[in-house]
């Protein structure tokens, strides 16, 4: 049989069906894919073939198809390890507001160059446009623009209003989506608008949760319909990136990938060198100042690393 990883609680995974039937799968012996060293062998998103236990609805993990893609962070446990968030993504959706709390367009940008890493979607889903006033309400216009300029969705919703929430539902349909955001944006009443019975499965304590109470769980992914998937990461607060290279950084910003060939120097790192196109490009307003001053603040956090 074959199926897609809903969770994982250590030893045993959630994987559902085609069809929509739900079987706790364990594995036998070594179950690794190549050229991936990680601490969790099979991730949420992952496709496995099972065998079924009799008529149970368990089952033994024996094959894990090739990955289409992947979030990847440094292990906790383990320094040389990854330890994979999620697979075969279509999409990540970060949930920002302008304020209550404010997000930062610092932290919106790493969001996307994170993505944009690992070459995924990325929609930005502005939440509580209920509490703009008219100054908030510009700074929420300017921010969209900035983000429509580079091909990244924005949408404006009220959570708790109940307005917007179609268009979200709509981009959603039939994808794998990642949704992000940190905490008291309104992610969690924002998923139970999209599918109020999602509340009561994640409530739910089954015998299985009980079980894995003692591993993390770091991701946990909820069919909305037999081919609608979202992926809900409670405790992660950035995707974070294993090792990127500093020169890397502007190949993740869109808007300067398409500018580095057109530098005067090949190792130029666009911060204080003649002839830089993308710095001449701030200069004419074509690169938003606050995504050169987020380039600049990876490139700093980089240096300090070595
Ligand atoms: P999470 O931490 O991102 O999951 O945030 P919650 O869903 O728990 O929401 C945090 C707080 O923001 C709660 O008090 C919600 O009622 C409130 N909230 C969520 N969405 C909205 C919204 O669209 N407008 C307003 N005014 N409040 C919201
Ligand atoms: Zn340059």
């Amino acid at each position: 049989m074959t199926g897609v990883v809903l969770r994982s609680t250590g030893s045993w995974y959630e994987v559902q069906t085609d069809d929509g039937n739900i079987f706790q799968c364990r594995t036998r012996g070594k179950l690794r894919l190549a050229g991936v060293k990680t601490t969790n062998p099979i991730a949420v998103g992952d496709i496995v073939e099972f065998d079924r236990e009799g008529d149970t609805n368990t089952g033994v993990i024996h094959q894990i198809q090739p990955r289409e893609n992947y979030i990847i962070r440094k292990s906790i446990k383990n320094k040389n390890h990854g330890h994979i968030i999620a697979s075969n993504l279509d999409q990540v959706m970060l949930v920002a507001t302008i304020s209550y709390p404010r997000t930062s367009l610092g932290f919106i940008d790493r969001f996307l160059v994170s993505a944009e890493a690992f070459r995924i979607p990325q929609i930005i889903v502005f939440n509580k446009s209920d509490l703009l006033n008219d100054e908030e309400q510009k700074k929420l216009e300017k921010y969209i623009a900035i983000y429509k300029n580079i091909s990244v969705t924005c949408l404006v919703c009220s959570a708790e209003k109940n307005e917007g929430i179609e268009p979200i539902k709509k981009i959603l349909k039939g994808n794998k989506t990642l949704i992000s955001g940190h905490s008291g944006v309104g992610k969690s009443t924002l998923i139970n608008r999209i599918d109020p019975a999602l509340k009561l499965k994640t409530s739910e304590v089954s015998d299985f949760a009980e079980k894995g109470v003692h591993t993390t769980t770091f991701a946990e992914m909820f069919p909305l319909d037999n081919d609608t998937f979202i992926i809900d990461t409670p405790g992660i607060k950035e995707l974070g990136l294993i090792d990127i290279e500093e020169e890397e950084i502007s190949d993740y910003f869109p808007e300067m990938r398409d500018l580095i060939g057109e530098c005067k120097f090949h190792n130029c790192k666009h911060i204080h060198e003649p002839g830089c196109a993308i710095q001449e490009a701030v200069d004419n307003g074509e690169i938003a100042e606050s995504r050169y001053k987020s380039y600049l603040s990876m490139i700093e956090d980089s240096d300090n690393r070595r």
